[in-house]
């Protein structure tokens, strides 16, 4: 998401590399590049204007840093102009003080509710609350069985219209659920609503009356960030017909320009709060505008790896990893496998790396990722004996035909792994140098 917004921003800051004082010239420049960046990714006009004016007198008026160049300088203004229009500091869920809570999702058809209802429910049982769905979209002719079906994979309870009972009046399963999870003392309720291919006025009225029946906590916007332009009206309408406290962005897996996605918590007001990532369960996050403003930004986005490190390890495990990205221990190349193998286990390969800093300008080689390769280099330094992986040099040209020989893999690919293996523990260096957390990858402007 984001790869060519990301990759025309940073092409942009690269281009003052060296600069040793930004005139107002090249701040007009930067900020007239920046601006068609914007506008090509689909970012909102209103949005863009906002944006480009806030970076250009924050720029001309940039209390000079002496830690920064210009390129960095302007990193840092863009960086945190994306963090403001992204909605600034992520904020809880509202849960109510007597529960159950009661989340409403409302939506066009397949922005991707009903799989956000399963992964909605599965991250609060997560944390501990005893969540129920409730099947209020009996529109889709299937909407309620694939609740169920996303509920059971969840391993939370869905309440569903009795055939014969209620069928067809998605108000009355919405009331009548919460009185179940009220009898049945759930903590909190979600409930999926209808959506259409459009915005109509029947479908608003619809979403309006369940609001009315249930009196929710949150009315969660589930947007496709997929559609491009028609995003900003889709959520302005939806603010209208039926208003809401927060947006979840969907299908952020995607490769779309999804600038509109990004104009949305500016236009509405309301804040994004979580982020759709894929198809499964799992991929699903809070969404944190700094995060997600540093990611575009290609700075990477350690934060979240290591949340996600977190919860596919053990404490240990994260601990190890979050000091070997600090700089309090050597990167060797046992680690180097050890990242590599976890990165399999994390599941999307891709998705992960592309979170590391600096890997924007990779995409293409990630693009064609294999991860079989991941064999590969495990054969290889399984291959090396002790005093090898732990240091590297003395890696002479013998030792590496011995180890491509052991390995079934070429000398080649052992050069190769070793180069591999050298830029990485330079971009950990880098990050070390940077504290592990600020502006990783900006080393590299
Ligand atoms: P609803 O009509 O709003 O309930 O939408 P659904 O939950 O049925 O989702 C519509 C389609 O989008 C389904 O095929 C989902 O598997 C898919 N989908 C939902 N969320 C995501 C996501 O974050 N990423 C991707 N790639 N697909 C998603």
């Amino acid at each position: 998401m984001f790869a060519s917004l990301s990759d025309r921003l940073t092409a942009t800051f690269r281009s003052l590399r060296g600069k040793g004082r930004l005139t107002e010239d090249d701040i007009n420049t930067t900020v007239a590049e920046i601006r068609r960046a914007l506008l090509e990714a689909d970012v909102a006009l209103p949005v863009v204007r906002e944006f480009t004016a806030a970076v250009r007198e924050r720029a001309l008026s940039a209390e000079v840093s002496a830690a920064l160049n210009p390129g960095q300088q302007i990193v840092k203004i863009v960086n945190a102009e994306l963090v403001e229009i992204l909605g600034g500091q992520a904020r809880d869920l509202h849960f109510a003080k007597r529960p159950p809570t009661v989340i409403l999702l409302a939506g066009l058809q397949g922005a991707g509710k009903t799989t956000l209802a399963g992964k909605l429910g599965k991250w609060l049982r997560d944390q501990g609350h005893t969540p129920l769905l409730v099947a209020s979209d009996l529109q889709r002719p299937n909407a309620v069985t694939q609740l169920q079906v996303v509920g059971e994979r969840a391993g939370v309870p869905v309440w569903a219209p009795e055939p014969g009972n209620g069928v067809g009046d998605p108000v009355e399963v919405a009331r009548s659920g919460l009185a179940h999870a009220r009898d049945k003392q759930y903590s909190v309720v979600v409930v999926d609503t209808a959506g259409r291919l459009g915005v109509d006025a029947e479908l608003m009225a619809q979403a309006a009356n369940i609001r009315d029946a249930v009196d929710p906590d949150e009315i969660l916007f589930v947007l496709d960030a997929m559609i491009g332009q028609d995003a900003v009206t889709t959520a302005q309408a939806f603010a209208d017909g039926v208003g809401f406290t927060g947006v979840v962005l969907s299908k952020l897996d995607g490769d779309a320009r999804g600038g509109a996605a990004l104009s949305v918590a500016k236009v509405t007001g309301q804040p994004v709060l979580f982020a759709s990532t894929g198809e499964k369960l799992t991929d699903f996050e809070r969404f944190h505008a700094d995060r997600m403003a540093s990611r575009i930004l290609d700075m990477g986005d350690i934060l979240t790896l290591i949340e996600q490190a977190e919860r596919t390890f053990d404490a240990e495990q994260a601990e190890r990893m979050a000091a070997k990205v600090t700089g309090e221990e050597d990167f060797t190349l046992q680690d180097f496998l050890d990242q590599m193998q976890q990165l399999k286990k994390m599941g999307s390969m891709k998705k992960m790396l592309g979170m590391l800093p600096g890997m924007g300008q990779m995409r293409e080689a990630l693009e064609n990722f294999d991860e079989r390769d991941i064999d590969r280099v495990e054969a290889i330094v399984h291959s090396m004996t002790p005093a090898e992986r732990t240091n590297p040099k003395i890696l002479n040209g013998s030792r590496r035909s011995r180890i491509a020989r052991g390995s079934g893999t070429t000398v080649a690919e052992v050069n190769s792994l070793m180069e591999r293996f050298d830029a990485a523990k330079t971009m950990m260096r880098q990050m070390a140098r940077s504290g592990g957390k600020g502006v990783p990858g900006m080393g590299a402007l």
